[in-house]
């Protein structure tokens, strides 16, 4: 089977002014469609460099990426955002909620954004609602709503265009336990029910259990890769 994500002797360097930060050293992984992998290490081993890589945020100093078949490379600016909006969701630690709109409005505006041809599923919009339990939250400002309800619209607002590649950087980071579990339960969900390959990117060694696959790293590098549990405990609002 072919990888949907593919990094090879990937390399980033920050450079401002005469000083350069080298961040990411010769990583190379690949992940199979459907897999679970967490990403952990201490800060600044380089997860949030590989993060903003490979979801076509930033460009490499070296090395490249493919990501379902296609080389970042071979894109210019337009593509790659292109590709970006139609494949990956992105779930961050700060939910970047637009603060004037309501709920419902932050997740149908991602569809829009999105340049999706056809309109909304709105019976698909219903069962992730329901699944995430805020259902009852949608006419709500972001502001009114907690830190796990804001949360749990990031992420229907990043998996309501049915994105192939989930990557979530430190999703549960301003969480409690109890609303960092349901955001875990929720991202291996995505994972089992609608198929989608997941990466996550924690300092939580406990949460990274749930992937099938972890990968350490430190100091910018890949240092190894171990078996997840790929289970976690059943979950109810
Ligand atoms: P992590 O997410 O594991 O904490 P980062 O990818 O944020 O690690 O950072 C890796 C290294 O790159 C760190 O030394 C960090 O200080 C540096 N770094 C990250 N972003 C920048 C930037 N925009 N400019 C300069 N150095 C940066």
């Amino acid at each position: 089977m072919q990888p949907i994500i593919c990094a090879e002797h990937l390399g980033k360097t920050y450079r401002s002014g005469k000083i350069e930060v080298p961040a990411l050293r010769d990583v190379t992984f690949s992940v199979e469609p459907g897999q679970f992998v967490s990403i952990v290490g201490p800060s600044g081993s380089g997860k949030s460099t590989l993060f903003y890589l490979l979801g076509g945020l930033t460009r490499a100093t070296s090395g490249k990426i493919v990501i379902d078949g296609v080389d970042f490379a071979s894109l210019n600016d337009a593509e790659r955002t292109k590709m970006r909006k139609s494949k990956i969701g992105f779930i961050f630690q700060k939910f970047n909620l637009l603060p004037t709109l309501s709920a419902g409005a932050n997740i149908e505006i991602a569809y829009e954004i999105s340049g999706q041809s056809g309109p909304l599923d709105k019976a698909y919009l219903n069962h992730l609602v329901e699944i995430l339990g805020i259902s009852g939250r949608l006419d709500h400002r972001p502001s009114e709503l907690s830190g796990g309800e804001q949360q749990r619209v990031a992420i229907a607002r990043a998996l309501i265009t049915r994105p192939s590649i989930v990557l979530a950087d430190e999703p549960t980071g301003n969480l409690d336990t109890y609303n960092s579990d349901a955001v875990l339960e929720m991202l291996q969900r995505s994972n089992r029910e609608f198929k989608q390959t997941v990466l996550m990117i924690t300092h939580n060694p406990e949460a990274a259990t749930i992937a099938d696959r972890i990968l350490h790293m430190r100091d910018g590098g890949i240092t190894g890769i171990e078996e997840g549990k790929g289970a976690i405990a059943a979950h109810s609002w």
